[in-house]
């Protein structure tokens, strides 16, 4: 038997944030043929492969907000992101989440430096705006410096013996962190609608966008049906 460590992608991921962050499909069950089954269970009717009619009803289902057949399909990820995203992510609590835990291991400490640095939005006190002439290589240079000394210090702190559940402290939000999320594909779809969303902050949305390019294979008929927004 073999183990792999966490932060090691699986095979089936998608790279987010310059490659630093990804998010990998670990296992799912059903399929959109388990949709259109569950939503005939009242009929007392099932079948094995989807026609014209069953893609009709799975569209629907969709159209009609009749979500719980949908609830019968169900994805695990596997994601690595940094600290501030998970706390958005975790807000989710129709997810099952497990995450690594540091404290319980100290090894392979990664943190995110952005590629682009955003400036505050004027208008909006929750948004960012692009600004291609913003000058930002310095400040992104100092974030990666901040990154370095913190665990620099985080480090100085267990060589002197301060447990790790107190150290980790002063590890900053850019902290990579990897967790598994397990989630049915009708909140999967209330999670993309809200955080593939001009509203919802550029890194998680890139992490959205990466989970439906994962899953289009699964369920090819719901990404169609939300044409250009998929
Ligand atoms: C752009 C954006 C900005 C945000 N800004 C903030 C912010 O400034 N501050 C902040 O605190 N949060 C913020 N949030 C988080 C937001 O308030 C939600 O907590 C988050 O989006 C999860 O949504 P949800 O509750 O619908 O999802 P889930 O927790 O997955 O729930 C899915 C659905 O299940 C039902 N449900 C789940 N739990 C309950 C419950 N206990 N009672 C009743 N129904 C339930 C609801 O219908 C809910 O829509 C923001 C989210 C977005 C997308």
């Amino acid at each position: 038997m073999s183990t792999q460590h966490l932060n090691i992608p699986p095979e089936n991921h998608v790279k987010v944030l310059d490659g630093q962050g990804w998010v990998g499909l670990i296992d799912h069950l059903g399929s959109e043929t388990t949709i259109v089954n569950a939503a005939r269970v009242s009929f007392g009717k099932i079948k094995n492969t989807m026609d014209e009619r069953d893609v009709t009803l799975l569209k629907y289902l969709i159209e009609n907000h009749h979500t719980s057949p949908l609830e019968h399909l169900v994805f695990t990820f596997s994601i690595h992101c940094p600290l501030f995203i998970r706390g958005q992510w975790h807000r989710h609590r129709t997810w099952s989440y497990n995450e690594i835990s540091r404290r319980y291991t100290e090894i392979d400490l990664e943190f995110y430096t952005p590629g682009k640095l955003r400036k505050q939005a004027e208008t909006n006190r929750q948004a960012s705006v692009d600004s291609p002439d913003f000058e930002d290589a310095s400040y992104r240079e100092m974030i990666r410096k901040h990154n370095e000394e913190s665990l620099a210090l985080y480090n100085r702190l267990l060589d002197a013996g301060v447990c790790r559940e107190q150290a980790r402290g002063v590890l900053p939000q850019n902290m990579m962190v990897t967790f598994w999320g397990t989630v049915d594909l009708n909140n999967l779809l209330h999670f993309l609608f809200l955080r593939d969303s001009e509203h919802a902050q550029w890194e998680i949305r890139q992490y959205a966008k990466a989970i439906k390019q994962l899953i289009r294979p699964i369920i090819p008929h719901v990404a169609e049906y939300y044409g250009d927004k998929w």
